[in-house]
């Protein structure tokens, strides 16, 4: 059926194409309450093309935001849809999770064409959504759909999870995947997959098993209520600008690379394993086209590829985002700030735990603050998110794996990502299986920023991907029985999948 889906998907290249226009011009902005009614004009679309494929489709109200004013808006709807697999036996379900909301976009902001218009220019869509997450998510339905017009029955029931506010913290998604999980629709879910990262080149395909968490710090300290002349104060007060840029020495004291704070730095990272470095041998990296994405940084961090690539997935890093106060305007300007803040933040790794992090700088800052005798007040606040790690041992991976194998013809790099996606670990921990990132863009498609793209080759090429991996699971899911932990059921499955672990063992 594998080469009968591809005659299919280039049959209705142009459909699909038609499709992923009609939802990029929908301005689904969650960040911009302006946009909220585009919100659940995309949720209504996904809605009804669910429903036209005969799935059927939930639209839950998750919670409203309150303005100052009074004023209400609802958040955009989750939307919770299943299609069912073939009867009679019973089959696995496969969670999927995306969002229709995207991020901002104005043609000022230096797009070449306008971002809410799908743009084909060379092979690539451009357009605000058409990778994140828009053109992945459709790409899920395409691959729902061939089934039918196959006439074939779906291998595995898959459930979609597709949110409207990821680009602004997902808010109020915990809540609900608690109350679901608990015996609601994400019950009897047996593996997740997300599809909303992308891939760390431009040519080769990779599975994601691991994110970084975050924690963020935003430290104030404040003297009076206002700006002074330091030709009045100068010498007479403790200022908050002193104060600040003290305590972010503290928190940097060992400049580049390590952390020099207790539950912090990279001795509270999970030791690496033989296994895991093996991992890195087969990745195409390209540190030097890496550091010229970086605007030509003079060097990177590590001595090699396989270190870089460590330093920015599997190492905590802590990185100063700026100072608020003072004057940073054009010319002199002789003012001391009432009130300066710091935000720093930390990107956690497995083994870390968020809280003893922000425990541990805290005391960093309340120390290096008493330190300077400050009259003036300190307040910190923090949050974090967790690191995720999954093990691209398992079924899952092996099935996503053996997908890609089949359209693109090589094995996929198995890799991690220094940003997070809290959602993945989330899911994985709320549901407790297997959890996937499955990318289907490149890693030059500009996510969130301006002429974001998807190759037409990566759009369609996904949804055979997609056809193809819910035939893998299936299977892999049938080999491996009721037995735990992936141990497969019948003799001669391990060699299969061997070959895809890369000598893992
Ligand atoms: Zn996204």
């Amino acid at each position: 059926m594998f080469n009968e889906a591809r005659k299919l998907i280039n049959t209705n290249a142009h459909i699909y194409i038609e499709r992923l226009a009609e939802a990029v011009a929908i301005r689904s902005v969650s960040t911009d309450l302006s946009c909220r009614d585009d919100c659940f004009a995309m949720a209504d679309l996904l809605h009804r093309w669910i429903e036209e494929l005969g799935g059927s489709s939930d639209k839950v109200l998750v919670g409203f935001q309150e303005l100052d004013d009074g004023s209400r808006y609802d958040l955009p709807p989750v939307i919770l849809a299943e299609f069912s697999a073939g009867k009679p036996r019973q089959k696995p379900t496969v969670l999927v999770y995306g969002h229709y909301d995207v991020q901002p976009a104005a043609e000022a902001d230096g797009w070449s064409t306008d971002p809410f218009t799908l743009s084909e220019v060379d092979g690539k869509l451009y357009g605000r959504g058409s990778t994140d997450d828009k053109g992945p998510i459709l790409a899920w339905l395409w691959a729902i759909e061939i089934h039918r017009e196959l006439e074939l029955e779906l291998p595995v029931n898959v459930k979609f999870c597709l949110e409207g506010m990821e680009e602004s913290n997902s808010e109020c998604l915990d809540d609900l995947l608690e109350r679901e999980s608990k015996g609601g629709f994400l019950s009897n879910v047996d593996y997740v997959v997300i599809t909303d990262n992308y891939w760390v080149t431009t040519d080769k395909p990779c599975l994601t098993y691991g994110l970084r968490g975050l924690a963020t710090f935003h430290c104030e300290v404040k003297a009076g209520t206002q700006t002074l002349h330091s030709g009045v104060y100068g010498g007479c007060i403790a200022e908050p600008m002193t104060d600040v840029i003290q305590l972010l020495a503290a928190v940097s004291e060992y400049g580049h690379g390590d952390i020099g704070i207790e539950n912090c730095g990279r001795k509270s990272a999970t030791p690496i394993t033989e296994a895991e470095t093996e991992l890195y041998k087969g990745i195409t990296f390209d540190a030097e086209a890496f550091r010229h994405e970086a605007g030509d940084v003079p060097a990177l961090l590590g001595e090699n590829e396989k270190e870089v690539l460590m330093n920015r997935w599997r190492y905590p890093s802590l990185s100063i985002h700026g100072i608020e106060g003072g004057y940073s305007g054009e010319g002199f300007k002789t003012v001391i700030p009432g009130a300066a803040t710091g935000k720093f933040s930390i990107r956690l790794v497995p083994g870390q735990d968020g809280k003893a992090v922000e425990e541990s700088v805290k005391a960093v800052l309340e120390k290096r603050f008493a330190e300077l005798k400050s009259a003036n007040k300190m307040t910190v606040t923090s949050t974090s998110s967790k690191a995720w790690l999954a093990d691209p041992r398992c079924p899952l991976y092996q099935s996503g794996a053996a997908a890609l194998l089949k359209v693109y013809g090589v094995k996929p790099d198995l890799t991690r990502e220094g940003g997070s996606i809290p959602v993945a670990g989330l899911l994985q921990e709320k549901l407790g299986v297997e959890t996937m990132l499955l990318p289907l863009g490149q890693s030059d498609d500009g996510a969130h920023s301006e002429n974001e793209k998807m190759s037409k080759r990566n759009y369609l090429q996904g949804v055979q991907v997609l056809f193809t991996f819910l035939g893998e699971i299936a299977r892999a899911h049938e080999e491996r029985g009721d037995m735990p932990n992936g141990t497969p059921k019948r003799k001669g499955t391990l060699g299969r999948l061997k070959d895809i672990w890369y000598g893992l063992s």
